[in-house]
């Protein structure tokens, strides 16, 4: 489908009134509501605006809520005693209750852009900064039709100026304006196109979607740290495989993920399940509310990577322990130079994946040690994710999980070989994994040519 007229048209309002709308007060965050009221009592034009009025709008639960207003940052910081000025370029005001935080924005006007997309302004930047502007501009300026909605406190109504109620009910994204234009003032636009399609369901505009394969090489020129957090947002707010399989649909990933898009390009089928259960697990977990860490995600991602440098590396005559750190050291590096992810987390990667070939030795006093690292469990569960390798790593990962569920005596007799009459067989490991020089394994299952 073509972007019609809207796209570009002069804004025209349409109001939906309250009782047209689902948008109810029950669902909008009391600190919000606080917010909205203060500035409308007093004299100011206040709106929710954004991510949050889409999201009411498709029945869900926004985890936040912006508003819009006509009172400059200087007037919401007197209107309101907790709350700061943040932000050097565009100063927003932070409205701060409790753990809940408003982000209150003044109508922008459109002679600035967002991101990153305009470095020539650097000496124009101050006089710009604080270009304030009428909800007209405010609306057009924003990237997605279904983002620039204002949901109106004074009268409950919804003021859409640019197409997007119609898009909420189609389910789709279109740009505000020129796509080509908007992707090349903040290329991270493409990305937020993938994330809004995979997280809302909903799909990309034909004229939104074009121009990826040309401008996505703009990607490169995006900081780094942006793309860290829209990497989170991507993989880890429950909807990252499908984020995944978009990303690559659209030809995307490889300018976020380079060393994964070229890993999966060789066909490597082990590293397509390890990736696609990696992300499913992470799905599962957001679903049950339990925590997800970014190294994991960034350690799936590139494993394919790292894994191949260091086999070719260690084929060449490298020692492995320095194959495996310099192949990490090498992918991360690369992989940082689009995504900044803080040393916190490449440190944990690195232990991830460097317990790997640990793994497989399972000489008594090595498996009690690997078992106490604190990244035992990371490290095991990744072991879990790359069955689909070989026979062998499924067996290896079968093999862990039973010797962790045996007492300490037990798992020690087994792995000192006395455990191997009646007494022990039920409770020991059922294989033993090939030991690191290759020695004929001690009971049948284990090596890679008898799977059991
Ligand atoms: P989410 O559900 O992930 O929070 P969101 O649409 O609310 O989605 P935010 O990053 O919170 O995303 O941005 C809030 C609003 O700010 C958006 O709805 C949009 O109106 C505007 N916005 C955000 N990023 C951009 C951008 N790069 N270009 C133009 N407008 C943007
Ligand atoms: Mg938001």
């Amino acid at each position: 489908m073509n972007h019609d007229a809207r796209t570009n048209a002069t804004p025209a309002l349409r109001i939906i009134p309250r009782e047209q709308h689902v948008i109810s007060r029950k669902n909008i965050s009391k600190a919000a509501l606080r917010v909205l009221y203060r500035l409308n009592e007093a004299g100011y034009q206040a709106y929710l605006v954004g991510g949050a009025v889409r999201d009411l709008l498709l029945g869900g639960h926004p985890k936040d809520f912006d508003v819009a207003t006509n009172a400059t940052p200087d007037e919401v910081k007197k209107l309101f005693r907790n709350s700061r000025l943040i932000g050097r370029r565009f100063r927003l005001a932070h409205v701060v209750y409790g753990p809940e935080i408003i982000e209150v924005a003044t109508f922008r006007g459109t002679g600035e852009e967002e991101g990153e997309g305009d470095r020539h302004i650097v000496d124009g930047r101050i006089v710009r900064d604080n270009v304030w502007g009428s909800i007209e501009e405010d609306a057009i300026r924003r990237d997605f039709r279904v983002n620039a909605l204002y949901y109106d406190i004074s009268d409950f109504s919804v003021r859409d100026y640019v197409g997007g109620m119609q898009d909420v009910q189609d389910r789709v994204l279109h740009l505000i304006g020129d796509p080509e234009t908007r992707y090349r003032e903040d290329p991270v636009r493409m990305l937020r196109a993938v994330r809004l399609a995979a997280k809302l369901n909903f799909r990309i505009d034909a004229a939104a979607a074009a121009p990826f394969d040309e401008l996505g090489p703009l990607l490169a020129d995006a900081a780094p740290a942006r793309l860290f957090d829209e990497s989170l947002k991507l993989f880890l707010s429950g909807h990252g495989l499908k984020s995944f399989h978009m990303l690559e649909q659209t030809g995307l990933l490889k300018f976020m993920f380079p060393a994964t898009a070229r890993a999966l390009k060789r066909g490597d089928k082990a590293l397509r399940a390890l990736i696609e259960q990696g992300l499913a697990n992470t799905d599962a977990r957001v679903a049950e509310g339990k925590s997800v860490t970014p190294a994991f995600l960034f350690a799936v991602l590139l494993w394919g990577e790292v894994r191949d440098l260091a086999h070719t590396w260690i084929t060449k005559g490298m020692e492995p322990v320095a194959a495996w750190e310099r192949a990490a050291t090498h992918v991360i590096g690369e992989q940082c130079q689009r995504v900044a992810i803080p040393r916190r987390f490449t440190l944990t990667m690195e232990e991830i994946w460097g317990m790997q070939p640990r793994f497989e030795q399972v000489q008594r006093k090595r498996v009690f040690r690997l078992m106490t690292h604190p990244r035992f469990r990371a490290a095991f569960d990744f072991l879990l994710l790359r069955a689909a390798e070989s026979p062998a790593v499924r067996e290896l990962g079968a093999w862990w999980q039973h010797a962790q569920q045996l007492p300490h005596e037990t798992l020690a007799a087994a792995l000192s070989g006395t455990a191997s009459g009646p007494a022990g067989e039920s409770a020991a490991p059922a294989a033993k994994p090939r030991k690191r020089r290759r020695r004929k394994p001690s009971s049948k299952a284990g090596n890679k040519s008898d799977p059991a």
